[in-house]
C-alpha cells in the first residue's frame, strides 16, 4: 500500500507523514499541486491525502483532474483542510473524495480514516481483478482484453506504432474431452494457459477468449514479427503435453495473426486474425497463418 500526501505546508506534510508510518511504509510527499499530480502519475498510490488550499492548483481542481483520468480515477482521495466550511466539504465529497479530515487533525482519527480508505481500496482492487480473470486458467478474460486493446490501439495511433493480435484455437479439443473426460480437458486448458504466460513477453497480454480459444495482444510488433513469436508458442504447446498418471495428453493449436496497419478498427483486426486462424485450420492445423495486409485505400 502506497500513500501520496500533497500539501503546501511543510509542517502539515511532515506531521501527516509521521502520523501514518504505522499504517503504511510507502509514503510520498509533494508540496505543491503540480508536483503532486506528477507524483501520483508516477507512483499510482492506493490513497491520496490532498490539501484543499494550495497556491498553484487547488485540491478541488486536482481531484477533478484525477477523477477524469481513466488510469487514476479509482485512487481514493481524502481532503485535508483547516479552513473548509460545511459547503466545501459537501463539494469535495461530491467531486469524488471519499473523506474529509480537518486540520489540525487528531492522529488517531486520521489513522482510522486512512485505514478505512485503504481497506475499501483493497476490496475494490480485488473485486476489479476478479471481474477481469477467467477462473479456470487465471488468465485475463475477454472483457479485460477489450479494455486493454482499446488502450493499446489508442496508444499505437497516438505514437504512430503498430499492434498485433493473435487468436488461437486448440485442435480437435472435443476429442480430448471425449477420450479423457472433461476434467482432463480442463487441465489441458490450464496447461496451455501456463505455456502462454511463461512464453509471452511481459508487455503481451494472453487471454482466454472463450471455450478452447485464446488470444494474445502483442503491442509494438507488426504481424510478421508477431507471427515468429507465435510460432515459438505453437511449438511449445505442441511439445508440452499434460502428464496425468501414466498418460501423456498432447494438444496442438492453430493460430491466426493480424496487425493494426491499414485496418480501420479493432474489430477489423480481430476479424482478420480470426480469418487467418480459420485458414490455419484449413491448411492442416498446428500452424500459424498471418493475415495479409489490405491494399491501402487510394487518396484523392
Ligand atoms: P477444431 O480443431 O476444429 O477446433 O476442433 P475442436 O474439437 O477443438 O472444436 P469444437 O468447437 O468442435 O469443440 C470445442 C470443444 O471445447 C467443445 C467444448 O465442449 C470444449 N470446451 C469448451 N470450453 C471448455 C472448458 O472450459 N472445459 C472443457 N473441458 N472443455 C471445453
Ligand atoms: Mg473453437
Ligand atoms: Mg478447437
Amino acid at each position: 500500500m502506497k500513500i501520496v500526501i500533497i500539501d503546501d505546508s511543510p509542517d502539515a506534510l511532515a506531521l501527516a507523514k509521521a502520523r501514518l508510518t504505522k499504517e503504511c511504509d510507502d509514503i510520498f510527499c509533494a508540496n505543491c499541486g503540480k508536483d503532486g499530480l506528477k507524483m501520483v502519475r508516477e507512483e499510482i498510490p492506493d490513497l491520496i491525502l490532498l490539501d484543499v488550499d494550495m497556491p498553484d492548483i487547488s485540491g478541488f481542481d486536482i481531484c477533478r483532474t484525477l477523477k477524469n483520468d481513466d488510469d487514476l480515477h479509482t485512487i481514493p482521495i481524502i481532503f485535508l483542510s483547516g479552513t473548509c466550511g460545511q459547503q466545501d466539504k459537501v463539494k469535495g465529497l461530491d467531486i469524488g473524495a471519499v473523506d474529509f479530515v480537518t486540520k489540525p487533525f487528531d492522529a488517531f482519527e486520521l489513522r482510522a480514516r486512512v485505514r478505512v480508505a485503504l481497506r475499501t481500496k483493497h476490496l475494490h482492487d480485488l473485486l476489479s481483478l476478479h471481474a477481469q480473470l477467467d477462473p479456470l486458467t487465471e488468465l485475463f478474460n475477454r472483457r479485460a482484453m477489450s479494455e486493454r486493446l482499446e488502450r493499446e490501439w489508442a496508444r499505437a495511433e497516438r505514437h504512430d506504432k503498430v499492434i498485433s493480435f493473435a487468436m488461437l484455437d486448440l485442435d480437435h479439443f472435443k476429442k480430448i474431452n471425449d477420450t479423457f473426460g472433461h476434467s482432463v480437458g480442463d487441465r489441458v486448458l490450464q496447461n496451455v494457459a501456463k505455456t502462454l504466460i511463461s512464453q509471452c513477453r511481459k508487455i503481451d497480454l494472453p487471454v482466454r477468449y472463450g471455450g478452447e480459444e485464446f488470444a494474445i495482444v502483442i503491442p509494438d510488433e507488426a504481424a510478421e514479427q508477431a507471427a515468429k513469436m507465435v510460432e515459438r508458442l505453437r511449438d511449445h504447446i505442441a511439445n508440452t503435453p499434460l502428464i496425468t498418471g501414466d498418460t501423456s495428453v498432447t494438444i496442438t493449436a492453430s493460430f491466426g495473426v493480424a496487425d493494426s496497419t491499414d485496418r480501420p478498427s479493432i474489430k477489423a483486426m480481430i476479424e482478420a486474425a480470426d480469418m487467418a486462424m480459420y485458414q490455419a485450420k484449413q491448411n492442416g492445423r498446428n500452424r500459424v497463418e498471418a493475415a495479409l495486409h489490405l491494399e491501402p485505400v487510394a487518396k484523392n
